[in-house]
């Protein structure tokens, strides 16, 4: 249990939001002054609306919102990078509280959740994920894709947590730790878990987008995942591997039956001196640029100069 009043920033990354912005800046608002008044959180805490190259009125009303109001802070991209970017901007943005909330523009994240998170934190958890408790208010698709999605990624040894996307809270230290991660391709959710520490989890119901429709399109979509998939995991390479050991065994196999054919039963002329550098070549190269994506991985690997270790407390 801490003692301490946290201060927060709720960093919500915004891309042509112009519909959806005047109502859940007015609830953001609304909280960050009742959780002042509990003193849950201290009177510094803020709300930073990060603007990632929108082409509609999101950055105007941002700016109007902070020239009103001192609880908003504005950040404005130079393009849209896309949403992970944005929310990391924002992230690294926020280093003067000792909580961040992250959580979408579109209210479709219960921000009521957001004082059960603030809760945990004081009950000692460094990182709470929002977990969403159904998926009802999805379509069919991005619900079976999803599902799908979470199911490859942990089969390919990554580990995330399952409903979870990018509504959470992480404390100062957590973040500090995440700096660390020196790679420029991004997956949050997936990034996340890898830090380590504390860790608690929050359920909530999510609901429909408020306004507007969704930013991310199905090219946006498959990127993340995508994104998700090679950024945290080998094993596509590994796979390449396993196909060349396995054709290569069976190449062989079948280069003695060709030489066999040839020596001891009637074979068409030419028939292996055709066909067994076939199998043999095949079997070779497939093996050898599996072997060549080991070492890419390894190289692959290094470059990202991950931390090797995070140290979460030192006493003495
Ligand atoms: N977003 C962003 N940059 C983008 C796409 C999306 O900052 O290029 C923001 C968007 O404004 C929203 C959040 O990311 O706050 C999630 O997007 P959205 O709700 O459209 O995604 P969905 O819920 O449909 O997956
Ligand atoms: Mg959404």
């Amino acid at each position: 249990m801490r003692d301490t009043i946290p201060s927060l920033a709720i960093v919500i990354p915004c891309y042509n939001e112009q519909e959806v912005l005047p109502e859940t800046s007015s609830r953001l608002l609304s909280l960050m002054r009742s959780y002042r008044e509990e003193n849950l959180v201290t009177g510094d805490s803020y709300i930073l609306l990060i603007d990632d190259g929108s082409k509609d009125n999101t950055w105007e009303q941002i700016e109007a919102l902070s020239r009103t109001h001192p609880e908003f802070r504005g950040l404005k991209l130079s393009r849209n990078f896309g949403h992970q970017h944005a929310l990391l901007a924002g992230l690294h943005q926020a280093n003067d509280v000792t909580i961040t909330v992250s959580v979408d523009a579109d209210l479709q994240d219960d921000l009521n959740a957001i004082r059960e998170m603030i809760l945990k934190y004081q009950q000692g958890a460094e990182i709470v994920y929002g977990v969403r408790d159904d998926r009802g208010s999805d379509s069919v698709f991005k619900r079976s894709s999803a599902l799908l999605f979470y199911k490859i990624l942990s089969w390919m040894g990554v580990e995330s947590v399952y409903n979870h996307a990018d509504f959470r809270l992480m404390s100062q230290i957590t973040l500090d730790a995440f700096r660390q991660f020196g790679e420029r391709n991004i997956y949050l959710r997936g990034m996340v878990p890898m830090l380590g520490y504390n860790s608690d989890t929050v359920y909530y119901k999510r609901t429909e987008r408020f306004a507007g429709t969704s930013k991310y399109n199905l090219k946006k979509m498959l990127s993340l995942a995508w994104n998700g998939i090679s950024s945290l995991s080998i094993q596509p390479l590994r796979f390449v591997t396993f196909c060349g050991f396995s054709i290569f065994s069976i190449s062989i196999l079948l280069s003695l039956y060709a030489l066999y054919s040839y020596l001891f039963q009637e074979t068409t002329m030419g028939w292996t001196s055709t066909v067994l550098p076939i199998y043999f070549l095949g079997g070779i190269q497939l093996l050898c640029i599996g072997l060549l994506g080991e070492y890419v991985a390894k190289i692959y690997k290094e470059v990202k100069q991950r931390p090797k270790y995070i140290i979460e407390k030192i006493v003495r």
